[in-house]
C-alpha cells in the first residue's frame, strides 16, 4: 500500500482489520512524547533517527510468544502488553541506556483482535509512558489458521543511547569487585508459581488490572516487572558500576553471563542473598524473569541505594576464571550452577 493511503487511513476509525488494528495502536500510542533522535515514527516505510552527536545507539530486540513466555489463561493482556515492553527496556537498563524508540511486530489470532488487544496496549502504554517511550513503527500479522489454535507471537524491538563509548558492559568486571543487585529476587518464580496454581481461570475475566501505585509495593513481580532504567542511567552516568547485565535468566546463570564476558570468577554469599516475600534461595538463583540488576562496583565505597532503588552486596568477584561458587553460613563453598532458564532444555510454562 503506498504511503500516502496508509497516512490518510492511520488514525480514523476502521474495523479491526490490518489497518483498523495499525490505526488503533497509533491512536493509542501517539502522545507519547519523541526524543529529538526519533524525527519521524509511525506512518511511513521506514521510521527516521538521528542519533546525537556523542552518543552511540545500543538496540535490542525480545520475541515473546504464546505458551512459551504468557498463557492466555494465567496472564491478563495488561501483563502480556507489559512484559513485551518491559524485557527490553530491562536489556537497555542494564546498558545504562535511555531509551529512544520501540517497534513492535505482532502476529494475532483473530479473536484476540478487539478487547484482548485494547487490554495489551493498556499494558503497553501505561509502561512506555512511565519511561517515555514512543513507539517508531513496527508491523502487524494475522496468526495463521492452520495447524490448530492461531497463537499470538510479538517481537519488540528497542532503541536505546548511550555516551559514546559508554555503554556498561558485561565484561568490565575487575577481580575483588563488589556484586550487587537491585531489589529482591525470587518474586517473579513465587508469582509464577502461584499463576500455575490459580491456572484455568478464564483469561479474559481475570479481576488483575493495572494499578498505577504498584511500583513502591511490587505486588506482582512476574506480572508487572518494572525494569531498573534509572538505576542503569545511574550507574553509567556516576560511573558507579564496572560491569553489568539484567537478571532475566536468574542470578546462577546471569551471573555466569557476566563472569564469562569479563573472564573472572565470583563468590556469592548465600545469606546476603535478598530474597522476595515467599520465595527460596532457588526461586531467586534459578527463577529468572525479576528483571532486577546485577552489576560490579570497586570495593572502596559501599553502595545501599542508586536512584532511590535499594541494591545489596551479594558476594564479590575473584581472578578464578569459570568459578562460581556459593558461600554457606558455615564458611563452606559448593559451585553455584548455572541452573536459570534456557530454552530448548525444558518447557518453562508447563
Ligand atoms: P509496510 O507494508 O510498508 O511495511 P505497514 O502497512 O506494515 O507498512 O505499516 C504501516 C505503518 O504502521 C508503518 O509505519 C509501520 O511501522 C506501522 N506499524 C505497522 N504495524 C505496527 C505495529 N504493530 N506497531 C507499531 N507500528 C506498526
Ligand atoms: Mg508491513
Amino acid at each position: 500500500m503506498r504511503t500516502q493511503e496508509k497516512e490518510k487511513l492511520i488514525g480514523r476509525k476502521l474495523p479491526r482489520a490490518e489497518l483498523g488494528l495499525i490505526a488503533a495502536i497509533h491512536a493509542r500510542t501517539q502522545h507519547l512524547p519523541a526524543p529529538r533522535e526519533l524525527i519521524f515514527g509511525m506512518g511511513d516505510d521506514c521510521a527516521v533517527l538521528r542519533p546525537l552527536r556523542g552518543e552511540d545507539l545500543v538496540m535490542t530486540t525480545d520475541l515473546l510468544l504464546e505458551d512459551v513466555h504468557f498463557r492466555r489463561a494465567w496472564h491478563p493482556p495488561e501483563s502480556v502488553g507489559h512484559r513485551a515492553l518491559a524485557r527490553g527496556l530491562s536489556d537497555l537498563a542494564a546498558m545504562g541506556a535511555r531509551p529512544i524508540a520501540a517497534y513492535l511486530s505482532i502476529a494475532l489470532p483473530a479473536d484476540l483482535a478487539g478487547k484482548w488487544f485494547d487490554r495489551f496496549l493498556d499494558g503497553w502504554t501505561d509502561l512506555a509512558d512511565r519511561h517515555q517511550v514512543p513507539l517508531a513503527g513496527g508491523d502487524t500479522a494475522e496468526a495463521p489458521r492452520t495447524g490448530g489454535k492461531p497463537k499470538m507471537a510479538a517481537d519488540v524491538v528497542l532503541v536505546g543511547g548511550v555516551p559514546r563509548g559508554k555503554a556498561l558492559l558485561r565484561s568490565g568486571a575487575h577481580a575483588g569487585d563488589t556484586l550487587y543487585v537491585t531489589g529482591k529476587l525470587g518474586g517473579a518464580a513465587v508469582e509464577l508459581r502461584d499463576l500455575r496454581r490459580t491456572s484455568g481461570s478464564t483469561p479474559d475475566r481475570t479481576p488483575i488490572r493495572i494499578s498505577k501505585t504498584r511500583d513502591s509495593s511490587r505486588p506482582h513481580p512476574h506480572l508487572f516487572p518494572q525494569p531498573r532504567l534509572a538505576v542503569g542511567r545511574r550507574l553509567l552516568q556516576g560511573r558507579l558500576a564496572t560491569a553489568a547485565i539484567d537478571l532475566s535468566d536468574g542470578l546462577s546463570t546471569d551471573l555466569n553471563h557476566l563472569c564469562q564476558a569479563s573472564g573472572l570468577g565470583a563468590i556469592v554469599d548465600r545469606q546476603a542473598v535478598p530474597l522476595a516475600p515467599g520465595a527460596s534461595l532457588k526461586d531467586a538463583a534459578d527463577g529468572g524473569e525479576d528483571y532486577e540488576l546485577l552489576f560490579t562496583a570497586p570495593p572502596g565505597r559501599p553502595l545501599r541505594s542508586v536512584s532511590g532503588i535499594r541494591v545489596y552486596p551479594v558476594g564479590r568477584m575473584t581472578p578464578k576464571a569459570g568459578s562460581i561458587e556459593l558461600l554457606a553460613e558455615d564458611g563452606s563453598r559448593a559451585p553455584f550452577m548455572p541452573r536459570g532458564w534456557q530454552h530448548f532444555r525444558v518447557a518453562r510454562l508447563k
